[in-house]
């Protein structure tokens, strides 16, 4: 009972004990405040919309 699980964010590519998951992918917090807080016009938002397509393709096999 002492494992701790650390799920690897799909944004960062860090693995993280807190998160959130989404359809089997795991967003840790900074990444979501950060996702949260970025808007269109913002330069990472590309990143992070690429980021999150890895969502539909893992799901779709
Ligand atoms: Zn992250």
């Amino acid at each position: 009972m002492d494992t701790q699980t650390c799920n690897t964010c799909i944004v960062c590519e860090q693995p993280k004990a807190e998160g959130i998951t989404i359809i089997q992918a795991f967003i840790c917090t900074s990444c979501e405040l950060a996702i949260v807080r970025t808007k269109v016009e913002d330069e990472q938002y590309p990143f992070f919309v690429k980021q999150l397509r890895q969502l539909q393709v893992r799901s779709s096999s």
